[in-house]
């Protein structure tokens, strides 16, 4: 089974996940004693192409077309599912991002394939058949997913599979007249871009805070203390509800899902649909006046305390020990 795999580009750059991407499908394409290519969407340098080398990418073909610099799903689908089917691909592996997410059941689609969402481990690989490890009902299971069909169609979860260096040479093949107008049926009228902050979806720290804050003018708690470990800043849904926050902070289940390794929540209860898009996170630590709060049951550490007590001292203890270090 030959492996391909769709790495996103933001402006011609490719992000963690992207590389996350890559990686697990050069992992599987050397289990299945194959190799994976690479197939890249819009303008994208044939340098930043040739750094998907790093990961055990052979091969990446470039569809070299301005119209799909901003990502459009259909057209994507139709861009990439064309590249598979050129390419004899047999198993298309893509990251679970927004992205992702609008293009892989499209893609399924127009390759009539089986598709697995939410990969978090490396497939096994049996006989014609690939056995995909993927969580349900919000993380709190497992599903092995058994995919049968001729063409299989995998999303890896950002930031649940280790990036594995394995350097070689890369040969670069630009395609072009895939994409034509009439392909897209959406437009992009206009791009908001959240600027000057660690992006939550990459973010390996995650500072959070609830209703508990009280209010916006209590936020500047949550962001020192943010600022002091370099990481991203995300809140419970009531909190962007009300404004004190941006929508782009809202975490769990109508949020965005997210995979730290660190995750500090702060006056925060601990809501099942606020645990479904962060209970991923490797560590959890939970600050709340309520010893019951539900967060505790999921928290590896908890702080009954006064977040306004508390965090100041978090912050100093946390400067302090990284002035020292
Ligand atoms: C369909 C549906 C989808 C939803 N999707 C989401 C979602 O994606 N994300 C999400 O977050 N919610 C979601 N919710 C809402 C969710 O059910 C909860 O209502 C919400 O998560 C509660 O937010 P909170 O913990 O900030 O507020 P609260 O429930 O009000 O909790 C505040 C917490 O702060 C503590 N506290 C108070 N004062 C302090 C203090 N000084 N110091 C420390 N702790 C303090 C309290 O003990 C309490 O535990 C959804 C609900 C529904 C019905």
């Amino acid at each position: 089974m030959s492996v391909l795999v769709f790495v996103e580009n933001h402006a011609g750059q490719f992000k963690k996940a992207a590389f996350e991407a890559a990686s697990y499908a050069a992992q599987l394409a050397a289990a299945m004693q194959s190799t994976a290519a690479a197939v890249v969407l819009g303008s994208v340098s044939e340098e930043v192409a040739r750094s998907l080398g790093k990961y055990g990418i052979a091969k990446v073909i470039c569809v070299q077309d301005a119209l799909l610099d901003g990502f459009e799903a259909h057209a994507a689908a139709k861009a990439v599912a064309e590249v598979a089917k050129s390419s004899g691909a047999e198993v298309v592996i893509l990251s679970n991002t927004y992205t992702g997410k609008a293009l892989a059941p499209r893609l399924a689609v127009k390759l009539q394939a089986a598709l697995a969402a939410g990969a978090v481990e490396l497939p096994v690989v049996n006989g014609g058949e690939l056995i995909v490890k993927r969580t349900v009902f919000s993380n709190k299971g497992f599903a092995d997913l058994a995919l049968k069909t001729a063409v299989k169609v995998v999303s890896l979860t950002p930031n649940s599979y280790k990036l594995v260096e394995n350097e070689v040479a890369v040969s670069v093949e630009n395609r072009s007249g895939i994409a034509s107008a009439t392909d897209f049926k959406a437009k992009v009228v206009e791009v908001k871009k959240v600027t000057g902050k660690i992006p939550l979806t990459e973010a390996e720290l995650v500072v959070s805070a609830g209703r508990g804050m009280k209010g916006p003018e209590n936020w500047h708690m949550v962001e020192n203390l943010a600022q002091t470990l370099g990481a991203a800043t995300a809140c419970s849904k009531p909190v962007s509800d009300m404004h004190w926050r941006p929508h782009d902070e809202h975490v769990g289940q109508t949020g965005i899902t997210i995979k730290p390794n660190l995750y500090i929540a702060i006056g925060i209860s601990g809501a099942i649909q606020h645990l479904a898009g962060v209970s991923g996170s490797k560590v959890i630590v939970a600050i709340n006046t309520d010893k019951e709060a539900p967060f505790f049951k999921i928290a590896d550490y908890g702080i009954v305390g006064d977040a306004f007590e508390v965090l100041p001292k978090l912050n100093d203890a946390f400067a302090k020990f990284k002035a020292a270090n």
